[in-house]
């Protein structure tokens, strides 16, 4: 399509240019003195500095910035944000002491305040889309993120084990049916998607995996769950199946480009393979994983699968990617580098690789998120290199890996609206919340 025909010869009428910045060209290049151009949600050009005419209804400067395609967090959880500093060093099982106990007990205002606390969280630093694992009251989380004007992929926390909580007790039919009103109410609604999710395998009963995926193909959304997570999982399903996680999912016709496995840590040959060949999405926790496994990523990657990155949420070391990223680069060179005496055995634009094209993936987004390109989403965040933390950057690539933080991200923009200029986030009312955050704590201490 020529843009231009819409006005006059040389101008080029868009929602919104940044003008002369640097641009992250793939996931290894940087290109300078640029200009973005913004149209219906969408990058309608890259092109160099003062080159063309624009005729744009608003403009950000991109002096001293740089500007990529924004971070995907592809496996949170609304309903532990507001656990932070009740998990590090505890007793195992937290899942059992801390995690379920708390989880039962939610209530809609403390989901709204959740959502708004992870937003914020997400905003600044630097997190233009998630994936919501699963929790409870997820309409109230709903109705705050559309707000927020993230993107985003919600589900309901999906379970029907013996021996659960009271409050949060179901049976198969009910618990599908939660996902069911959460699809109806909510799904294309501003940036949300609804999936259907599965907690853990070991936390579903044959019936629900069943439903589960009968229902996430009849909407053809897609379908998310634990994987792999821990050994005893693993061993459980064989016990139980006479065969590993990933080959149950396979013989429910569950698994597919639709199909997103977080953690993925303990994979068999034979599973490895079929995620290959199913083409499904998947993605790690590093900070989280550590207490468990380290994922066997380069063998993944040489078989085209291209896990992204999740935080697995707030309780676990907060919700920066840059982190994660960074813990896994040290994992990965700690467990496959060193007996190796490799040093690039997960270099920067690798890393940023597996950001980006696993993240659309999760995101259920592919060729449409994770490039700063025409044709794109205009999901995109910009870093200040004014900052301490960013100079010198002489290459800045691995400068961006190796000290990108929330302290640096300045501006975010999301399907073509800002959702954050100069640090100010304009959807959500940052002071209100985090008042509303410690009048929490003072209330809880008291
Ligand atoms: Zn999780």
């Amino acid at each position: 399509m020529d843009f231009r025909l819409s006005y006059g010869i040389d101008m080029i009428k868009c929602d919104l240019l940044i003008r002369d910045t640097s641009v992250m060209d793939g996931y290894a290049g940087i290109m300078t003195h640029m200009d973005i151009s913004i149209q219906d949600g969408m990058i309608l050009g890259v092109c160099p500095h003062n080159g063309t005419d624009y005729e744009a209804a608003d403009q950000i400067s991109g002096r001293d910035m740089l500007f990529m395609p924004g971070l995907t967090d592809c496996h949170m959880h609304t309903g532990q944000q507001l656990l932070k500093g009740q998990v590090l060093d505890e007793e195992p099982i937290i899942w059992t002491r801390v995690m379920l106990p708390f989880e039962s007990t939610l209530t809609p205002e403390k989901m709204r305040l959740s959502a708004e606390s992870a937003a914020l969280e997400m905003i600044h630093g630097g997190t233009t889309g998630f994936v919501e694992a699963g929790s409870y009251f997820m309409e109230e989380a709903a109705a705050v993120y559309r707000e927020s004007g993230l993107r985003a992929a919600l589900s309901c926390s999906t379970m029907d084990a013996e021996g659960l909580p009271a409050p949060i007790a179901m049976d198969a039919k009910e618990a599908v049916a939660m996902t069911d009103r959460l699809y109806a109410d909510w799904n294309g609604k501003g940036n949300l998607k609804v999936y259907y999710a599965l907690r853990a395998l070991n936390a579903c009963s044959d019936e629900l995996i069943r439903l589960v995926g009968e229902h996430g193909a009849e909407r053809r959304t897609m379908i998310q769950a634990h994987m792999n997570e821990y050994p005893g999982e693993v061993e459980e399903a064989y016990k139980r199946w006479g065969m590993a996680p990933y080959e149950y999912l396979e013989r429910a016709g569950i698994l597919s480009e639709r199909f997103l496995g977080a953690h993925s840590l303990i994979l068999s040959a034979r599973e490895k393979e079929l995620i290959a060949r199913y083409g499904a999405a998947v993605c790690h926790c590093p900070f989280s994983n550590c207490g468990k496994a380290a994922p066997e990523t380069p063998d993944l990657l040489k078989q085209g699968i291209v896990p992204g990155f999740g935080t697995d949420g707030g309780a676990h070391g907060g919700l920066s990617l840059w982190n994660e990223m960074r813990i896994f680069r040290s994992v990965m060179q700690l467990v496959f580098g060193v007996p190796e005496r490799n040093s690039r055995i997960m270099p920067a634009e690798q890393i940023f690789r597996m950001m980006y094209e696993g993240g659309a993936a999760a995101l259920d987004e592919k060729g449409r998120v994770g490039r700063i390109e025409a044709g794109y989403r205009a999901d995109l965040i910009g870093i200040d290199l004014n900052v301490p933390s960013m100079q010198p950057c002489s290459r800045m690539i691995r400068t961006l890996f190796e000290c990108g933080s929330e302290a640096a991200v300045k501006d975010m923009i999301v399907n073509g609206k800002i959702l954050m200029h100069s640090r100010e986030i304009r959807t959500l009312d940052e002071e209100r919340i985090v008042y509303e955050l410690k009048n929490r704590m003072k209330q809880r201490n008291s």
